[in-house]
């Protein structure tokens, strides 16, 4: 059984193999497994991010088929599904490692801040997203932050992975009774668009 520490490991290096512009074989050959895993899966990570077309879990983490159990919504919030979904994950395949992943200069969470700054809104659907991420964007609009857009958006983004880590960790009995009883590990981390790496800053193990 994969520990958290293992599968951070194992992110880690895959990420170093991203931003040196190499890819492991085995990645390269996961086609070759596909029978194999039509019967069963074992996720060594559950990755909670962001729907941003240059965040792809699977590529900045150079994995393959199998290897990630990947939940994908605007500005990597969580609502009741993506707890469930983490849920069933967590509990059906011992996955250890729940890692929340933001990225620099996220479209949702500057959408937030643009709507919290014009008190409007442009779709019900929309709005239940911002209305997710707003209480982190508040909070740092009411300091001097609030003056300087491109250090809000930053500290934005990371208050906003913070939260969305904080959520899994106590908004499910059945994640908190695997965190205490060490079975799964909750971390936040932040890709950068501009660098491809990946900073893991909340929650290591
Ligand atoms: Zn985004």
């Amino acid at each position: 059984m994969t520990t958290a520490a293992e599968a951070l490991a194992r992110l880690r290096e895959g990420n170093r193999r991203f931003v040196d512009g190499v890819r492991s074989l085995s990645a390269l050959l996961t086609q070759t497994q596909r029978a194999a895993l039509a019967t069963e899966q074992r996720p060594f990570a559950i990755v909670l991010g962001c729907s941003d077309s240059r965040v792809p879990a699977e590529l900045i983490f150079d994995q393959g088929l199998g290897d990630l159990f990947v939940i994908r919504v605007a500005g990597n919030i969580v609502a009741p599904s993506q707890v469930g979904s983490v849920e069933f994950a967590a509990d059906r395949f011992g996955t250890p490692l729940v890692v929340v992943l933001g990225h620099t200069q996220c479209g949702a969470v500057q959408a937030t801040l643009e709507e919290v700054r014009s008190r409007s809104s442009r779709s019900p659907n929309l709005r239940s997203i911002v209305d997710r991420i707003r209480p982190s964007v508040e909070t740092l609009l009411a300091t001097s932050l609030g003056n300087d857009d491109g250090r809000l958006l930053r500290a934005a983004v990371r208050a906003n992975v913070r939260a969305s880590a904080d959520h899994l960790r106590h908004g499910s009995a059945l994640l908190e009774q695997l965190i205490q009883g060490g079975k799964l590990t909750v971390v936040g981390a932040e890709y950068s668009l501009e660098t491809g790496e990946v900073e893991f800053f909340d929650g290591m193990p």
